[in-house]
């Protein structure tokens, strides 16, 4: 297929506008002189669609890559959907908003584990810079940050329930799960704006979108590398069309926790031997592409309540039920 060159030259072309895309796009163009493009393969964030909560939650399918898992062993080989978003904002604008920067120890055990700079009193500063919390700035909370964080506006009174019930059971309560102490039961807050979802796409790319090319239908297949050097990125828009994008400075790629790893594959970026068997050339023989992914299995439960009242919905518990509200 003959490939069309995308008129101009960009200092830095990011390969995946999703919740490190637009950070990224957003924080180099405020460089004075660099040009940036940004390649997303969905959309425009379409605002009302997403952005109001549970109503949001029913349209994330229609913005996803709709993958699949292969058959899992240990879950009598049903294959699990693997949502991701696929849009302006990427996951950041399909997730479920939850505000939780996860345990200080697990930052801390990957420092040991030879990832210089990611403990979490080195990230702390970064959280801070990057939050807008309603109660202000603490220690342990930023004030003035693109990213509002705030308590959930409506909570629905079986949560609220469901939380007395733990601690009727003598687990601590835990009013700020971005505290150190966090085990316990609480109620998460939430990257809302007066109730409306805040993502990657509102908070840093909106602000900077004079600055920034966005091109959006703009699949990405591959860096293209000539003499060990990053000079473009090739991508295809809606007609199939083949694109060069050339590049001054970088080639980031922030396509995601599979499609990064993949673009990279394509590259020629990976494990030599995966890389011949598919007859990609190698460009760079990095073993670790591609591998050790690791996530976390959550499993939502859904309890239908006889009652009828706003937000009667509980994603909590464990085991099926109906609970049935007198
Ligand atoms: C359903 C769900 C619920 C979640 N809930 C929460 C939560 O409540 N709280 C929380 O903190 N985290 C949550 N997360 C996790 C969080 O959203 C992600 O960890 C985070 O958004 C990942 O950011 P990312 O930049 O790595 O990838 P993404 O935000 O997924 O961005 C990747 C982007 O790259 C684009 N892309 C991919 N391949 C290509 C290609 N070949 N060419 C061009 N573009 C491409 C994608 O379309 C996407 O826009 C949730 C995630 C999901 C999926």
């Amino acid at each position: 297929m003959s490939r069309a060159t995308l008129a101009g030259e960009w200092d830095h072309v990011i390969a995946g506008g999703g919740t490190a895309g637009c950070v990224l796009a957003a924080r180099l163009s405020e460089q004075t002189g660099l040009r940036v493009l940004l390649l997303e393969a969905g959309g425009a964030y379409p605002g009302p669609a997403l952005s109001v909560p549970l109503a949001g939650m029913r349209q994330t399918v229609n913005y996803s890559w709709k993958y699949f898992t292969q058959p899992q062993a240990g879950l009598a080989q049903r294959r699990i959907s693997y949502p991701f978003g696929k849009l302006l904002g990427g996951s950041s604008s399909t997730n479920a908003m939850m505000y939780y920067r996860g345990s200080a120890a697990s930052y801390d055990r990957w420092e040991r584990l030879g990832c210089a700079g990611w403990d979490f009193t080195s990230l702390l500063p970064y959280f801070r810079k990057s939050e807008r919390w309603q109660h202000g700035s603490s220690e342990y909370h930023g004030g003035s940050g693109p990213v509002d964080v705030s308590e959930p506006r409506h909570v629905a009174p079986f949560s609220r329930a469901f939380v007395e019930g733990c601690l009727e059971r003598g687990m601590p309560l835990v009013p700020d799960f971005n505290l150190p102490a966090a085990e316990g039961a609480g109620l998460f807050a939430v990257m809302q704006r007066r109730g409306k979802r805040v993502n990657a796409a509102t908070a840093y790319l909106q602000p900077a979108r004079p600055r920034v090319d966005i091109k959006t239908g703009a699949l990405v297949h591959r860096v293209v590398i000539e003499r060990g050097r990053a000079v473009g990125v090739e991508f295809s828009i809606g007609s199939g069309e083949l694109c060069l994008a050339r590049v001054r400075r970088e080639v980031v790629v922030s396509a995601g926790a599979l499609n990064s790893p993949k673009i990279l594959m394509l590259s020629g970026i990976g494990p030599a031997a995966p890389l011949r068997a598919l007859g990609i050339p190698v460009q760079l023989v990095l073993e670790g592409v591609g591998q050790n992914l690791q996530d976390h299995l959550r499993i939502p439960v859904l309890y239908e309540c006889g009652r009828r009242s706003p937000g009667e919905m509980l994603l909590l518990g464990s085991g099926r039920a109906r609970l049935r509200a007198s």
